[in-house]
């Protein structure tokens, strides 16, 4: 029996997870809930998606026309787990209804670490979401920083992590948020948060981060410095990335210099959306004086969680195993590892 699949909020990244669960041989998409009925609902619509609404909004969505399934509480009751996709703080009080109705829920990185029972990305700390009811896959910067500090931390040990991470000011699509010609402080006072976020994945690691905000829409960029117990050369360094799952090695040799030419890439990978799960290295940005190594990655905070998304679904719906579900994943999503 396929996982029943409900996803709630369908934004820049709820419309994204909807999407990957319909490739999923494992996975059903029951359905969406939406509050506005716009082209987002109607595309939606065209492809076969049910719609669930709040039922206070019916009137709206008859005067646009568009046919509905059900309301929320009806797509809670038909799935086996919601994926919750709201703007920040809105997962916090749709949990009450998932309580009610004793659903599994997983939300996304905008809710507080305290709602849930674990945060979870799938390389790390996959069968820390086993049994739980309420989980959450954390923010797309932490992902990153957790998927390459797990990496270091594994093959190498980590004694310290200083990261710097110059943050896209707005989504490509936001109308309402964003800073213009201006570079913030996010925040002034160090540290930034996302170090406190990486320990909910990685309890022990000694992170420290710092944070900018950055007037560009379609990536972040960190750079980091990893101080590392076991030594290692660039080149081994090099070799033992390109077999990690999920890092995508770039080089400024084939014309990729920038995140806009990561963003022309993910065109030209045919990746829907311009998804790219991955985290992008450069590898001329590998640096090792076989104590501090320093490295930059781009990060594409629209996709990066999907696949954590689909693998938090079988962790807490499924008896699969943590590899055998990233393996599942990484095939329906087409996401690659190693030199581009
Ligand atoms: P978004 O604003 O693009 O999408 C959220 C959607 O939920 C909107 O369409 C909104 O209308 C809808 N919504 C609001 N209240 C609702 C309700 N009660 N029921 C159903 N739908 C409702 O937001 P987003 O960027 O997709 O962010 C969603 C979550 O993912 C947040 O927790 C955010 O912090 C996290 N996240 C965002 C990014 C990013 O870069 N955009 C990256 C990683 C994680």
């Amino acid at each position: 029996m396929p996982i029943k699949v409900g996803v709630v909020g369908y934004g820049t990244i709820g419309a994204r997870i909807a999407d990957a669960v319909m490739k999923q041989p494992d996975m059903e998409l029951i359905g969406i809930a939406k509050t506005t009925p716009d082209y987002k609902a109607k595309t939606a619509v065209s492809r076969g998606i049910k719609i669930f609404i709040p039922e206070n909004s019916i009137e709206s969505w008859k005067k646009a026309g568009i046919k509905v399934d059900g309301v929320v509480e009806d797509l809670v009751r038909e799935a086996d787990v919601i994926v919750d996709a709201t703007p920040k703080g809105v997962g916090k009080a749709n949990s009450e209804i998932y309580k009610k109705e004793g659903r599994i829920a997983i939300f996304q990185g905008g809710e507080k670490k305290d709602l849930v029972e674990a945060t979870v990305v799938a390389q790390v700390n996959y069968n820390e979401a086993r049994g739980k009811r309420m989980i959450r896959v954390p923010s797309c910067n932490t992902t990153a920083l957790s998927r390459i500090s797990w990496f270091l931390e594994r093959e190498y040990g980590v004694e310290r992590i200083i990261a710097t991470i110059a943050r896209r000011a707005a989504d490509p699509a936001d109308k309402k948020e964003g800073i213009i010609d201006n570079i913030e402080f996010d925040p002034i006072k160090p540290p930034s948060h996302h170090g406190e976020d990486v320990r909910t994945v990685l309890k022990n690691l000694n992170i420290f981060t710092t944070a900018i905000k950055i007037p560009t829409t379609h990536a972040h960029l960190h750079l980091i410095n990893a101080k590392l117990r076991k030594k290692a050369s660039r080149e081994e360094i090099i070799d033992a990335l390109s077999e990690e799952r999920r890092i995508m090695l770039v080089s400024s040799e084939d014309g990729i210099t920038t995140t806009a030419d990561v963003f022309e890439l993910s065109r030209h990978l045919g990746r829907p959306m311009n998804n790219i799960y991955e985290n992008v290295i450069w590898i001329e940005s590998i640096h090792s004086d076989e104590e501090w190594v320093y490295l930059a990655q781009a990060v594409h905070q629209e996709a990066i969680v999907v696949p954590e998304n689909i693998d938090a679904i079988r962790a807490v719906a499924s008896t699969l195993d943590a590899e055998s579900s990233m393996n599942t994943t990484d095939r329906t999503l087409g996401i690659v590892k190693g030199r581009i």
